[in-house]
């Protein structure tokens, strides 16, 4: 049901002990203004960002709460001064609900850099509202952060675009992947398999880096023009000064993680650009001024993209016609899909279909 009568029902973290045990609340949405959009949601893809926030590994989150923000739905409420939605319109929002809009990285499309953003989860919105994501009925967001889904994209291909994908959209388009660029991708798991995907349809070369041997054939499969096992003693010889960008989609360093020997592999100006975020208590690797001088490499991060970034994006996989790899499941098994990307054992992408609506 539209409008007012929208109930919003989620799957929440109520005790941390039992952090992918998750209890359907009802749950109090966000002050309705004039420039939101509510969405009846349709599908959410499972982030690794909801594990380290459920698990409380960035800090202790706020409760009871419902993660997820990988979200697609129907239109069923806009506001006065919404222009650029319609109820019925296929949307989708991603880790960002709102900013401040009034400051320089906002006026610069750089809302996603915002001192003032508003979190899908786990914020507060200035009212106190506490914000909830996408396992659930249905959300609020300002319409700066709703994205326009083409036909073409399926919502179960969409989802897992809204954060994994755009995550690493941005970094590789601001950092010039493209015909003639070759890119590295370190860690093919859901947003390295988009990093892929995503820079093979740019026209780059790309260069997959796993420790996972059963991989390897499927990490070909997306495109991949070499893949690169990191298990192996001096894997990055053969490519010493080779590439142009380096993005890292780890969120998991520990400290083995030799990352001279990656930074060794970027060509003059190079780029090594991070979007893991690890744990508060896994900090990169130690790096010496050597690591960083012979070769004039950059080291660097990147937070979600733009809706500028998101709209790109999505013309691309419109395009091109690029479709993650992904598992579905219905929404109350949304435990279970956290569960097994904490354990490694997703290929590529979890995808929960709504089921409480
Ligand atoms: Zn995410
Ligand atoms: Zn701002």
């Amino acid at each position: 049901m539209p409008g007012e009568q929208t109930k919003f029902l989620g799957y929440a973290l109520t005790d941390p002990s039992k952090w992918h045990d998750l209890k359907v609340i009802e749950f109090k949405p966000k002050t309705f203004e004039p420039q939101d959009v509510e969405i009846s949601i349709t599908h959410c893809g499972v982030c690794g960002s909801d594990v380290h926030t459920l698990t409380q590994g960035w800090g202790e989150s706020k409760l009871p709460l419902v993660v997820g923000h990988e979200i697609i739905g129907t239109v069923t409420r806009v506001g006065d001064k919404v222009t650029e939605f319609k109820i019925g319109d296929r949307v989708g929002v991603g880790a960002q609900r709102g900013s401040c809009l009034q400051c320089r990285e906002c006026k610069d499309d750089y809302e996603n850099y915002c001192t003032n953003s508003i979190e899908t989860y786990n914020s507060q919105y200035p009212d106190g509202v506490v914000a909830q994501g996408g396992y659930s009925t249905a959300i609020r967001a300002h319409q700066r952060f709703v994205f326009p889904i083409p036909d073409e994209i399926e919502s179960r291909y969409a989802a897992s675009m809204m954060c994994a994908g755009l995550t690493v959209y941005s970094p590789l388009k601001t950092h010039g992947a493209g015909p003639s660029k070759k890119v590295g991708i370190m860690g093919i798991g859901g947003l390295g398999h988009y990093a892929v995907l995503w820079a093979k349809a740019m026209g780059a070369e790309v260069y997959a880096f796993t420790h996972d041997e059963s991989k390897v054939e499927d990490i070909k499969k997306m495109g991949a023009d070499h893949v690169i096992n990191t298990g192996k003693k001096d894997f990055s010889k053969d490519l010493t000064r080779t590439l142009d960008i380096l993005l890292s989609t780890r969120d998991v360093f520990g400290d083995s993680t030799p990352l001279g020997e990656y930074l060794s592999m970027l060509y003059v100006h190079g780029r090594f650009v991070t979007v893991g975020i690890p744990d508060v208590d896994d900090t990169l690797p130690p790096i010496h001024s050597f690591d960083l001088v012979p070769n004039g490499c950059l080291l660097g991060g990147s937070k979600i993209g733009s809706k500028k970034e998101c709209l790109e994006m999505l013309e691309l996989a419109r395009s091109k016609g690029v479709k993650p790899w992904i598992e579905e499941l219905p929404m109350r098994e949304v435990g279970k899909a956290l569960q097994n990307l904490k354990d490694n054992k997703v290929r590529y992408r979890y995808v929960v279909k709504q089921d409480l609506a």
